[in-house]
């Protein structure tokens, strides 16, 4: 295969913004969980954040230090401590990157951060089982480990229409998470703010999906591999006003490359869907890897499951649980397959790839004939990588280049 050999990555200005922006957000949760003078809670990443921030807890997102565990590529070291106290190596390679970095106690963000020397502790740990049943196992592993409560929301699975009375079911279940939460921070929770909070997080959404969008552009200005480093704020601070302002100024950035003629890969030939989590271990390079071989894999799933449509401030519980239950991990295999088949014909793209990690069944949709129907459907061609999100033992580095660099090739045949 004939590469373009011009795989140089083109940074992002505001990324040094959103590495300012990362570090106030991790000092204030350090200094939080040190003085105690604010409550932390942990939540999974498409747990009830709006109803903790509003609370007035600092959130921290144990998926979030998974994901530094991964991309700092010190998972695979860490995994077997959590697999020795009974974490089997086929469940979720962030909960046992997590647990193992724990019981080794140590963690990136001391690197990242000189002064923090611990995840953050926790008052509450609040989950969702929206994306899988490994964040409840997780969660009551450190509530059992720290001695503090593991509460949460039972979420519906394979959901074909988000109803009223799933999204009933869900709403009072957060509803019912109030009267803990009240007890643990000592104060009542204020409607309005909660309100304002709903209203932030929609606002974010909805910029972030504009950033995702600038990609429909060709070339594209921004790659599935950069929204896996900017969706931080997205993540971590959706319902606050930081996280909309920096969206913005990133926004700003992209147009600007469009208006300059400035691509993300240079001279785009192919453009590639990512389905399922990236390797975090292997981000820089993929990166290369496609770059060099002049195809933009610049759509995804993953980055697009923090867009939340549904958010509305004037019914904060109700359309929290809406935005919660319309995640593409919740749905049935009949809504992602159209799901998928509508952002291939968005984006224009010419092949989607699937990666299948190991230890998340939940974000692998290649195992139940999903690519064959689609691809039956569309007519655009699919590849199934073998890989993990954090465990590099199930990578097989030589053999994902040799698959994608064959699937580049059959692909360029047909431009
Ligand atoms: S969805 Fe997958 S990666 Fe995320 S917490 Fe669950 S098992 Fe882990």
């Amino acid at each position: 295969m004939t590469q373009t050999g011009a795989a140089a990555r083109k940074k992002i200005k505001a990324t040094d913004l959103m590495g300012r922006m990362m570090a106030d957000y991790f000092y204030s949760l350090n200094e939080a969980a040190t003085t105690r003078i604010r409550k932390v809670a942990w939540c999974t990443s498409v747990g009830p954040a709006e109803l903790l921030r509003a609370m007035d807890f600092e959130v921290h997102f144990p998926e979030n230090h998974g994901a530094m565990l991964g991309s700092t590529r010190r998972s695979t070291d860490l995994i077997p401590e959590a697999n020795a106290v009974g974490y089997s190596p086929d469940i979720c390679s962030y909960l046992t990157s997590d647990i193992g970095a724990y019981l080794k106690k140590t963690t990136p963000l001391s690197k990242a951060y000189p002064g923090i020397t611990q995840v953050p502790r926790p008052d509450v740990l609040v989950y969702n089982t929206n994306q899988c049943r490994d964040v409840q196992d997780w969660f009551g592993w450190y509530a059992k480990e720290l001695g503090v409560p593991a509460i949460g929301i039972s979420s519906p699975k394979n959901v074909v229409d988000v109803t009223e009375s799933l999204v009933d079911d869900v709403a009072r279940q957060i509803q019912a998470l109030v009267p803990t939460l009240e007890t643990i921070s000592g104060s009542r929770l204020d409607i309005d703010r909660l309100r304002e909070t709903v209203t932030r997080s929609r606002a974010c959404s909805e910029v972030w999906k504009d950033v995702l969008e600038t990609a429909k552009h060709s070339p594209t200005p921004f790659t599935f591999f950069d929204g896996t480093i900017h969706m931080g704020p997205a993540v971590c601070l959706r319902g606050t006003q930081q996280a909309i302002d920096y969206y913005r100024v990133l926004l700003a950035e992209l147009r600007q490359r469009i208006a300059d003629g400035v691509p993300a890969v240079e001279g785009e030939k192919l453009r590639l869907y990512w389905e399922g989590m990236p390797v975090w271990g292997r981000l820089r390079q993929h990166s290369e890897l496609f770059a060099e071989l002049g195809a933009s894999v610049l759509a995804s799933t993953y980055c697009s499951s923090w867009v939340f449509p549904a958010f509305d401030g004037a019914d904060p519980f109700r359309s929290m649980a809406r935005a919660y239950l319309e995640l593409f991990i919740v749905r049935s295999e009949k809504y992602k397959e159209q799901y998928l088949q509508d952002m291939q014909s968005r984006f224009q793209v010419d092949g989607i790839i699937y990666h299948d990690a190991k230890t998340c069944p939940y974000n692998s949709n290649n195992r139940y004939g999903l690519p064959q129907r689609l691809e039956a459907r569309t007519g655009i061609p699919s590849l199934v990588l073998s890989g993990d999100l954090n465990d590099l033992r199930c990578v097989s580095d030589e053999q994902m280049k040799i698959n994608v660099e064959a699937f580049v090739e059959q692909l360029m045949e047909r431009v």
